[in-house]
């Protein structure tokens, strides 16, 4: 019986952690400062690694230094 128990918390500790890992990739903030390269208006969102533009839905990478690559 113990034994159910715990596999069953492990079972819902799994879910919430890829919950929150899938929330962090996911989760767009405004960029703010750098305009579009490609249309030019100040509607970035960005996450860790990439940013879109939500003017022209153009998406783009980050590589060094922070520059952005058009996907
Ligand atoms: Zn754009």
């Amino acid at each position: 019986m113990e034994q159910q128990q715990d596999l069953e918390y492990r079972g819902s500790h799994d879910a919430m952690i890829h919950g929150l890992a899938r929330t962090a990739i996911e989760e767009y903030i405004e960029e703010g400062e750098t305009p579009c390269p490609n249309c030019n208006n100040p509607t970035l969102l960005r996450n860790e690694s990439n940013a879109k533009c939500t003017e022209c839905a153009q998406e783009f990478v980050y590589v060094d230094g922070g520059a952005l690559r058009f996907l």
